[in-house]
């Protein structure tokens, strides 16, 4: 079984499946909404490389 990363909510701090939290923008920012209490975050800043 493919175990899926996850997140924990800064909000609520349930923990969440990171790929139904986040939502990729095609300027390469990412939008994190939590299914939970429904917050979000924008400019998600994601680091390739390190
Ligand atoms: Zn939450």
């Amino acid at each position: 079984m493919k175990k899926e990363p996850t997140v924990i909510c800064p909000f609520c701090h349930e923990q969440e499946v990171l790929s139904k939290t986040l939502t990729a923008q095609s300027n390469q920012n990412v939008i994190f909404t939590c299914p939970s209490c429904l917050e979000s975050i924008t400019n998600i800043e994601t680091s390739k490389g390190d």
